[in-house]
């Protein structure tokens, strides 16, 4: 036993999802004892869930990079940080000489903390002159910012989880809150149980929030803008709407009603395959309900029009008056740990943080003034834009921080491919993945309990993490590594601690003025916008909405099918998404032992009456081909899915069984998200037993 003053407790916060859960970590070395919840954490008190509570053996997993890494003759070896340094100076110097500024792209990570996405954006911009920068919220929640933009003015959940808490009812569209967002579940279903909460759940699986649902539909694949925009007109028919909240604050409900005419109950029915009187049962309680919270996930935002379906949630909140007050708005639930924050934080082609625009000059004039240098005006490509520019050989060098990019995007051959053509490219991470493999040179990163820093989780809040322990030998923090390197790049940087680079940061963006690592000492917390004297804004919209007239505006929108639907040889629609026990791709949590032994694989679920059709059962080996690429995983056979839908867990870290080889360059037409969630396949029996 270790006698007490071993022990080490260091404050920290959740390396994986957007919830944000903080709590002491207990070491003695490198040694993680425990993760301690404490009363004092404002997301999650004395909860957590598996995953932050047992998923941290990859810290010390024996793989860990701990050296640069430089490609030579095909082959990796061990380098010094100088050469690695200077390597990447050199190439990334000739090809800006050779190509211009726009030939380089950079992608900050989720995992990672708001001041080092800040410090890739500022790498990008001030460094090298681009603004070929971005985050993986490309990947999921881009839509429903682009859709709160529309209507409500911030790309941020409207309140707190209190509010979530608070509402009398909530709909519950594409998210598996249970397993993404699991602290958040627990408080709604405590909500549900013991202050007669209902829940209203549209999905095509049956997890854990569609079986305590008070109320379930399951629409037809891609098709929640039409059954949102029925209700929505329907409410508008019957009189239900709020008419005094719409004539005080909200715009554009004339152009808006013009935009419904089509989504009649009966179409909504015809094409959504909901009756039409369940449609109009189900708007009466929304529009009856004294507060109702939209919450919303990947299941909405994947798809061509996931944009426009967030855009209708938000359309819905307005109509029913359930905005700008307590218990009511918008909340897509933010997938990792930090991707709120990367955004926030500017990792992004069109915006600097605090999301004002690249292109007005006003705000480039600041930053130019702050940064000493002229900045580019263009947006530049997103992650998604940027795969077809690697293809067309306009961007010739990358440079991706710890990010498996390689599998998580859609058609994940189709980026490899990208990859190959690239002149150059480098890779900032703590293991070799996938995506390491078609890297020039690889620098060893540091995981959060090894740096400090801050993260803003789902409803906009900032906490503090701090270092639990140094870097593993040989590794640095991120913040550290981009700051060197803009250094061997040229550049005067000289930030000799993330608060320096937050103090930086908050003198520029105004929507973070009063943002300091002294107000989120230990488990304090401020919600953005934060105003200068530090006073922060867990509701939104409670004094009007970010537009010069003070009002939300409601936004008209058409319907726009699915790519790729099932046809006769793809005849089989592939949801796919999270587990509670595995992370995303799986690179964290697949060493941490405890949840690898919940999960040893990848999997497809499988209906019954599809398993009795094609005589397999659970454990048979089956093939899944889409038009892209195919992929191999055990059939698990469950009642979570229905008839010809399956499901598969984003849960692998190779080519061999990752759900992205089966996806499609489809995006959304508005955000480039991928259409991640409109797969359809075919199956093949490879063995039965
Ligand atoms: Fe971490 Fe999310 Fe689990 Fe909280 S709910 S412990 S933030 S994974």
């Amino acid at each position: 036993a270790w006698r007490e003053s071993e022990i080490k407790r260091t404050k920290t916060v959740c390396t994986y999802c957007g919830v944000g859960c903080a709590f002491e970590m207990w070491t003695r070395d490198r040694t993680i004892l425990k993760v301690q919840p404490v009363e004092e954490a404002p997301v999650n008190g004395i909860s957590t869930c598996v995953k932050g509570k047992f998923g941290w053996d990859f810290v010390n997993a024996e793989d860990r990079l701990t050296t640069p890494l430089i490609r030579e003759n095909g082959e990796f070896r061990p380098a010094s940080w100088e050469e690695a340094y200077a390597l990447i100076a050199r190439r990334f110097l000739e090809i800006k000489e050779a190509h211009g500024p726009d030939a380089l792209s950079f992608v900050a990570s989720s995992k990672c903390t708001n001041e080092e996405s800040y410090l890739v954006q500022k790498l990008a911009r001030a460094v090298i002159g681009t603004n070929n920068v971005d985050n993986c919220s490309r990947y999921c929640q881009s839509p429903a910012t682009q859709g709160l933009w529309r209507t409500v003015g911030y790309g941020g959940d409207e309140g707190s989880i209190e509010d979530l808490e608070g509402a009398e009812l909530l709909l519950i569209v594409g998210s598996n809150t249970a397993e993404s967002h699991p602290v958040i579940a627990t408080r709604l279903k405590q909500a549900q149980k013991h202050r007669g909460q209902r829940h209203i759940v549209a999905d095509l699986r049956r997890h854990e929030m569609v079986e305590r649902a008070d109320e379930h539909i399951h629409p037809r694949p891609g098709t929640d803008l039409v059954w949102i925009s029925a209700m929505t007109k329907y409410i508008l028919d019957q009189g239900l709407e709020d008419r005094a909240f719409l004539d005080e604050k909200v715009n554009g409900l004339d152009e808006y009603l013009d935009s419904l005419a089509p989504f009649t109950l009966e179409y909504a029915e015809a094409e959504t395959g909901i009756a039409a009187a369940r449609l109009a049962d189900l708007a009466r309680q929304i529009a009856d309900a004294g507060s109702v919270c939209a919450i919303w996930a990947m299941g909405v935002t994947q798809h061509v029009n996931g944009s426009d379906v967030s855009t209708a949630l938000a359309n819905l909140m307005l109509v029913t008056g359930n905005s700008g007050r307590p218990n009511t708005g918008c909340y897509p639930m933010r997938g990792h740990n930090n991707v709120q924050g990367t955004s926030d934080f500017g990792a992004m082609p069109g915006r600097f943080p605090g999301y004002e625009f690249v292109a007005d000059d006003q705000v480039r004039a600041r930053y130019e003034a702050g940064w000493g240098v002229t900045l580019p005006k263009e947006k530049g490509y997103n992650n998604h834009t940027m795969v077809q520019a690697m293809h067309d050989r306009k961007i010739r060098a990358m440079y991706v921080l710890a990010e498996e990019m390689a599998l998580v995007d859609a058609n994940a051959r189709h980026v490899q491919e990208g990859f190959d053509q690239l002149d150059f490219m480098v890779v900032q991470e703590i293991f070799f993945t996938r995506t390491c493999e078609q890297a020039d040179v690889v620098l060893p990163g540091a995981p959060s309990v090894e740096k400090e820093g801050t993260y803003v989780n789902t409803e906009r809040r900032f906490q503090r993490l701090y270092e639990v322990m140094p870097p593993l030998t040989g590794c640095k923090a991120d913040w550290r590594i981009l700051t060197e390197l803009a250094q061997a790049l040229g550049a005067d940087w000289d930030y000799q601690n993330p608060s320096e680079i937050m103090d930086e940061a908050a003198s520029l963006a105004p929507m973070f003025a009063g943002v300091s690592y002294d107000r989120l000492e230990g488990f304090d917390s401020l919600q953005w916008p934060v105003r200068a004297d530090g006073a922060d804004t867990p509701h939104l919209y409670l004094d009007g909405y970010p537009f010069e007239d003070g009002k939300a505006r409601l936004y008209p929108l058409d319907f726009h099918a699915p790519s790729e639907p099932v046809n006769e040889e793809y005849d089989l629609h592939v949801n796919n998404g999270r587990l509670l026990e595995t992370f995303h791709e799986g690179n964290l949590t697949h060493r941490s032992r405890g949840l690898r032994s919940q999960v040893p694989g990848n999997f497809v679920e499988v209906s019954p009456q599809l398993a009795e059709a094609r005589g397999i059962k659970t454990g048979s080996l089956v093939k899944l081909i889409s038009r892209h690429g195919e992929i191999s995983v055990h059939v698990l056979v469950t009642d979570r899915v229905a008839g010809n839908e399956v499901y598969v867990p984003e849960n692998a870290t190779d080519n061999e069984h990752a759900i992205n080889m089966l996806a499609s360059n489809h995006a959304d037409k508005d955000s480039h998200t991928p259409a991640f969630k409109e797969i359809s396949a075919r199956l093949e029996v490879v063995q039965v037993e």
